[in-house]
């Protein structure tokens, strides 16, 4: 198999550094029908999308192939959003390309009794790729400085120091060999009433549904304020946010699958070598 181009040519820019959250961007700012650093088209997309799935697999398979032999390290997907932004069209056509055997998939919506119980971070500890595997958050430990503060589910006082407290738990993680890749997706209010409506006109839809998108939706203004906290305070250089454009789908996947690319190599992975006599094996196995 030939390896496709590690940095397509379609990419004028590459998505990591140019969607990596700097300081001073803001989030009313943010175009959500941009689609920063692509020079190609959406109908180069499909093609595009196929080639780069194949080597994102490929680099999976790297990471678990040498988990096998005592590599302990593992890379965690964050994926933030409002409603329809296309986190679970990231699960699918992004990490569904790899192997299921080496994704650990979590989501995170409203925390049952038990959860309630524990520290927040309590069920993200639980969740935790293991060693050699991907692992992704549809929803995460964020959310309870996103709807927690947005709906004063806690009082300041309490959702205030958390920023503080996920930045030393993602040092801890990243420490002990987690990769992170957080991307922020940015839906525009528009085009989130245009998907919002089309999940009520469609039958096969209507499960995606939840009238309390409604009602966060309206909530807008504070959301953006509480994102804006989420990006200042928690990219960090171990752990930097990414924010995606997603009205245009074919790019927000293209983008992301790019930044999944980019953190297995940093990784400098080889394939891990025989615990075992490759020629000797040839000669025992010829003769059994
Ligand atoms: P969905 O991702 O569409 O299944 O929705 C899950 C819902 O659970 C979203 O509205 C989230 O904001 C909500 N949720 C997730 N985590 C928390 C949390 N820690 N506290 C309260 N609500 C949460
Ligand atoms: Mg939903």
């Amino acid at each position: 198999m030939s390896e496709p181009l590690d940095f397509p040519s379609l990419w004028s820019h590459e998505p990591h550094s140019l969607l990596m959250f700097g300081p001073g961007d803001r989030v009313a700012d943010i175009d959500a029908n941009a689609t920063p650093g692509f020079s190609g088209t959406k109908s180069d997309a499909p093609t595009l999308q196929e080639e780069r799935n194949v080597r994102f697999a490929e680099l999976q398979e790297m990471l678990y192939a040498n988990s096998r032999s005592g590599d302990t390290r593992s890379v965690l997907l964050v994926l933030q959003g409002m409603d329809t932004a296309g986190k679970g069209g990231i699960v699918k056509h992004v990490v569904g390309g790899c192997n299921p055997q080496g994704v650990q998939y979590r989501s995170f919506g409203k925390p049952t009794a038990e959860e309630l119980s524990h520290h927040y971070l309590w069920r993200i500890r639980n969740a935790l790729p293991t060693a050699g595997h991907i692992g992704v958050f549809d929803r995460s430990h964020y959310e309870d400085v996103l709807i927690v503060r947005v709906h004063n589910l806690v009082p300041p006082e309490v959702w205030e120091p958390r920023y503080d407290e996920i930045n030393a738990f993602e040092r801890e993680l990243v420490d002990s060999g987690t990769a992170l890749v957080k991307v922020a997706m940015f839906v525009s209010l528009t085009e989130q009433k245009k998907r919002l409506a089309e999940r009520l006109e469609r039958p096969d839809k209507y499960w995606k549904y939840n009238p309390a998108d409604i009602d966060e939706r309206l909530k807008w203004p504070a959301y953006e304020e509480a994102y804006q906290a989420m990006l200042e305070r928690t990219s960090t250089e171990y752990a930097p946010w990414h924010v995606v454009p997603c009205n245009k789908k074919w790019y927000s996947r293209l983008a992301i699958t790019e930044l999944m690319i980019e953190a297995l190599k940093r990784l400098n992975m080889s394939w891990p070598p025989p615990d075992f006599d490759v020629a000797a094996e040839k000669k025992r196995l010829a003769k059994a």
